[in-house]
């Protein structure tokens, strides 16, 4: 089933929560919204759900008006961040429910339910937890139950806000993989909310990245790490240095300085060159673009992260940056850098 969602707006009071978002889900994809808190992420998603309706736009399931349509009619499954399961059903009446509702026409026979709730809990993995109540499992079994949930009525799309946002860093990651193996074998049209760009990057295989109730940029996971269509992109997605630059006549200038680096894109005037942390070459001084001093330095996971301060004409600058532990770093060692990818966005 695809999505496609076409200029909506959607206000509360005077503020904008969705400024025109254009967007297209092509039938089984995993898709994730990703960007800052307040940027519009779940707004969008309720949207699509039917627990929200916009100002104006259009939303289509497989080209049918679904805005004509309630919740009940999208034939949606959803899951919340917080765990919605019924606190006095046992595991496996939570996930016969959306079955036991449905309309007489269409509900299985108690057999049949029976049968496709353990389909369902041996899809989630936890077939042996079904006579538990939810006080008995752990946050990440209580989301994997909630999804078996949320898919027992089959639904054409699913829709999952920060399914794993209120457990701990480990269960996260474990979750996430879950996740992806799960949708390649259901393979579900399926939409995630997220803050988080490593959870977006590692599971979807489109991200929408959206701030202040716009998108910016539609991309694979490699497209918008290696090619950030926006300054907002860039510094959202991985950690990124800022310097103030000037591009002129072709040229990028720092101060007073004119860097042996290409202008990209077609940038003039007051601009600001982003580059990733770990993306500086650091060598002996007098190697680079730039030049510092090291001011400290920390183990950082596999990296080592220093800072150091940049000497220009208009004062000094500190940054941070990532470099393997191999590379010998000692404070106040005067250094060359070189940034090897880098953006060059206009100021606006
Ligand atoms: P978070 O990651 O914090 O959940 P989000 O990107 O999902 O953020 P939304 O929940 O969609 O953001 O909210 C977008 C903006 O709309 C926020 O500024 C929020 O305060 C506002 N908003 C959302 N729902 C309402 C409402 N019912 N009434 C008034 N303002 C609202």
């Amino acid at each position: 089933m695809t999505i496609e969602v076409r200029n909506i707006v959607k206000e509360f009071g005077s503020f904008r929560a969705l400024d025109n978002v254009d967007l297209r889900v092509e039938t089984g994809e995993l898709m994730a919204l990703l960007g800052p808190s307040g940027s519009g992420k779940t707004t969008l998603l309720r949207i699509i759900a039917g627990l929200e309706w916009p100002d104006s736009g259009s939303i289509a399931f497989d080209g049918e008006d679904a805005l004509a349509r309630g919740a009940a009619e999208r034939h949606v499954g959803f899951v919340f961040q917080h765990y919605a399961l019924f606190r006095h059903m046992s595991v496996f009446e939570n996930v016969a429910f959306g079955l036991r509702v449905q309309p007489r026409k269409i509900r299985k026979t108690e057999t049949e339910i029976r049968k496709r709730v353990g389909d369902l809990l041996d899809l989630v993995q936890l077939g042996w937890l079904a006579d538990r109540y939810p006080n008995q499992l752990s946050g990440g079994q209580r989301q994997r139950i909630a999804l078996a949930r949320a898919l027992a009525i089959e639904p054409r799309i699913l829709l999952l806000d920060e399914p794993f946002g209120a457990l701990d860093a480990k269960v996260r990651k474990e979750l996430r993989a879950w996740l992806r193996n799960l949708h390649e074998e259901i393979h579900v049209t399926s939409i995630f909310v997220t803050h988080d760009q490593e959870e977006a990057l590692e599971v979807a295989n489109r991200v929408v990245v959206m701030d202040k109730g716009r998108i910016e940029q539609i991309g694979s996971p490699g497209d918008v790490y290696e090619r950030p269509a926006s300054a907002f992109v860039h510094s959202f997605i991985g950690e990124s240095i800022v310097l103030p630059v000037e591009v002129l006549d072709g040229r990028v200038r720092l101060g007073e300085r004119v860097l042996d680096l290409a202008p990209t894109d077609a940038v003039s005037g007051p601009s600001k060159l982003f580059v990733r942390r770990h993306d500086v070459a650091v060598g002996p001084s007098g190697t680079g673009v730039l030049e510092g001093a090291v001011k400290a330095v920390r183990a950082f996971g596999p990296m080592q992260r220093a800072d150091i301060v940049l000497n220009g004409d208009q004062g000094d600058t500190l940054i941070e940056i990532d470099a393997p532990r191999d590379h010998s770093l000692k404070v106040g060692d005067r250094i060359g850098l070189q940034p090897q990818r880098y953006r060059i966005f206009a100021d606006h």
